[in-house]
């Protein structure tokens, strides 16, 4: 754009639409380019177990906007998607956060999971399976380290579909979460035809779960659910050890959140594996939080 060019462009956006509108449409064309200009980044939060050691992290896109600086994926992700953009971002988060995961195998940490967010829009692209495929393959990546976190919604957009393309990436080892669990719409009858893994419990409940006899109420079912239908659980938001105590009480075997750390760059999250304690007493290495 010229300035004269993005000066009309103005008027006629405030004169025709809101503000958020034009915010909209400023991120949205920001967001086309914003790949080849090398604005994103992936973020990485540990998963615990239920004695604060890492097995895990999950790779958190983050992009940084040259004038309107970071911008939460909650608001671009969206966009992403309608846009289509997300076909080649979440293939880019894929690559990065496989590479990332082998070269710190290749360093010789424990073997973490990686555990990455697919959007619904990519579940109906006809080349997910092989587009995931050739990225494990280019990054020597072990399939069952990867773990795919998909959404009920994203599910039952189009359920044989997803749950066919679901099949084929299980058989390679590839393992699958519902995220943000229990805040969808699907029966639960389609929870046991689901090739699924985990449960990722969500913030909403977790929040207020030492005290709201509700959330407790809800926290318990779905753990016992999942054990009845052999599915490991995750807690999402843990911010503090009440939650954390009252989750492992629970029988929850993994969780994620602030109280066990932010996601943090990969160098960050390096020098953090680095300074814990490497426990030497069995002889492997583990790493606590
Ligand atoms: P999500 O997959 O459910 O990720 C968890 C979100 O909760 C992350 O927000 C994380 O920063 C936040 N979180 C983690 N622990 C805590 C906690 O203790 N307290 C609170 N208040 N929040 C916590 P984030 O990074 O802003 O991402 C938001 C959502 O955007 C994600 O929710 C996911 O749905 C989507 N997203 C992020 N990265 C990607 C990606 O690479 N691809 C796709 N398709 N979606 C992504
Ligand atoms: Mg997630
Ligand atoms: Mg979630
Ligand atoms: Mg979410």
């Amino acid at each position: 754009y010229s300035a004269k060019e993005e000066g009309q462009g103005y008027r006629f956006f405030t004169e025709e639409m809101n503000q958020k509108a034009f915010e909209r449409m400023r991120l949205e064309n920001s967001l086309r380019c914003a790949l080849q200009q090398d604005q994103f980044l992936v973020y990485y939060q540990p998963v615990a177990d239920h004695n604060n050691q890492v097995i895990g992290m999950e790779a958190l896109l983050r992009w940084n906007h040259p004038n309107l600086g970071w911008i939460s994926p909650t608001q671009f992700i969206p966009i992403a998607e309608e846009t289509g953009v997300i076909i080649p971002l979440g293939k880019w988060v894929l690559q990065a956060a496989c590479t990332q995961a082998q070269k710190w195998h290749d360093m010789g940490y424990p073997d973490f999971s990686i555990s990455v967010n697919l959007s619904t829009r990519q579940f109906r692209e006809p080349d997910l399976t092989e587009m995931i495929e050739q990225v494990l393959a280019e990054t020597h990546l072990a399939p069952n380290r990867l773990k795919l976190e998909v959404t009920e919604s994203g599910i039952m957009d189009n359920p044989d579909d997803a749950i066919a393309k679901m099949h084929i990436l299980r058989a390679k080892g590839i393992h699958f979460s519902i995220d943000d669990f229990g805040t969808g719409y699907s029966s639960l009858s389609y929870l046991k035809r689901l090739p699924i893994d985990i449960l990722k419990i969500d913030r909403s409940f977790v929040m207020d779960a030492p005290t709201d006899k509700d959330d407790q109420e809800i926290i318990k079912t779905i753990i016992a659910m999942a054990h009845n239908l052999r599915l490991d659980t995750i807690a999402e938001g843990v911010e503090t050890r009440e939650q954390q105590q009252f989750l492992a009480r629970n029988g929850c075997r993994m969780m994620q959140g602030f109280y066990f750390g932010h996601p943090m760059p990969a160098d960050q999250f390096e020098a953090r594996l680095c300074s814990t304690l490497p426990q030497h007493k069995t002889g492997d290495r583990t790493y606590f939080l």
